[in-house]
């Protein structure tokens, strides 16, 4: 019996297991993954704590993953062994519900999320079904790759299809997993992109990225900067925090969109009035189909644009989490194997 290595959890709230598995074969329309790299993300809490309903333990977490097929089940023809594929939060689609039946995978009611609704990439084997597999272009990276999965798709993604144009003001708030990318996506869209982050410190790193301003929000009122410089097309909230998204809301400019990516669970607030005139909108966006995550890697390879990762080796899996909780990380977390 072949075994791998896997980095399960046992229960909500437990610690890490690394243990010993017999390396899974593949169901009918299922491919299976020799997996290089595992992103970690901050929804990854979710699977670790058992903060989503219905959770069954014990689960492997992780939905950023980037592999080699190295086997196919019964019925796959489309996707070979050997081929690098990647693995992101999208794990599936029910094909039923009335948004599959309109094309729009992304919404199924009854769609499966990777590493939540079956084990994920933190080990060295990972079954997948064909619905949830991504090519991954040569010349990028599967440490790379990974984020690109999550962090990289939300972005891009929700970036392309903001409504902003070539020269349009795009601000970025907040600069972190998220932000980092957003920058950088916006910058090789042609935006005029100005970045928002707390302190004076992030402003060097920010116009490396691509940023063509820099806003400190401690030091300034960013809605004020904003529209000093003609009023944002688009704002991609990624930070948190819907404090700050309720006063930044104010920096856009006519036909402007706040772009919500990342969350926290209080209300934004926003008067009425304030989305009525200038006819501004605000709008969530969560990542895409797998479709989506291979025009974002395609995109990456060939502008440049690529996640900052601290790698951890697979066995070190607990290390590499409490750096991603600590928030300390610059930016992403990736277990390599
Ligand atoms: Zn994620
Ligand atoms: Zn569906």
């Amino acid at each position: 019996m072949a075994t791998m290595r896997v980095a399960v959890v046992p229960k909500a709230g437990a610690d890490f297991q690394l243990i010993e598995r017999e390396i899974p074969s593949p169901g009918a329309g299922q491919v299976r993954i020799k997996v290089q790299a595992c992103g970690i993300c901050h929804s990854d809490v979710l699977t670790k704590e058992g903060s989503w309903p219905g959770l069954q333990y014990p689960r492997i977490p992780g939905h950023e993953v980037a592999g080699i097929i190295d086997e196919v089940g019964s019925g796959v023809t489309a996707w070979k062994k050997g081929e690098r594929v990647g693995v992101g939060w999208h794990g599936g689609q029910d094909n039923t519900c009335p948004a599959c039946r309109a094309g729009d995978f992304a919404n199924c009611v009854a769609g499966a999320v990777t590493g939540i609704s079956y084990d994920g990439g933190y080990q060295q084997f990972m079954l997948a079904p064909i619905e949830a597999v991504a090519h991954i272009p040569d010349g990028l990276d599967p440490a790379d790759a990974a984020p690109l999965m999550c962090a990289g798709i939300t972005t891009f993604n929700s970036l392309r299809h903001s409504g902003a144009g070539p020269g349009d003001l795009v601000a970025v708030q907040g600069i972190g997993g998220l932000g980092h990318l957003g920058i950088q996506f916006a910058n090789k869209f042609g935006y005029r992109v100005a970045a928002v982050g707390r302190g004076p410190e992030n402003e060097s790193l920010a116009k490396k990225l691509g940023a063509h301003h820099y806003i400190d929000s401690k030091a300034s009122n960013p809605a004020q900067e904003l529209q000093k410089l003609g009023g944002a097309r688009v704002i991609l909230a990624t930070a948190p925090s819907s404090k700050s998204m309720s006063e930044i809301f104010h920096g856009l400019g006519r036909n402007g969109s706040m772009l919500v990516v990342g969350a926290d669970m209080a209300p934004i607030e926003i008067p009425g009035a304030a989305l009525i005139f200038g006819r501004k909108r605000v709008q969530g966006w969560a990542a895409g189909t797998p479709s989506d995550s291979e025009d974002t890697m395609r995109f990456a390879a060939l502008t440049g644009v690529r996640p900052m990762v601290e790698k951890f080796p697979f066995e070190k899996v607990a290390e590499a989490y409490a750096r991603m909780t600590s928030g300390q990380a610059q930016f992403r977390v990736v277990i390599t194997m």
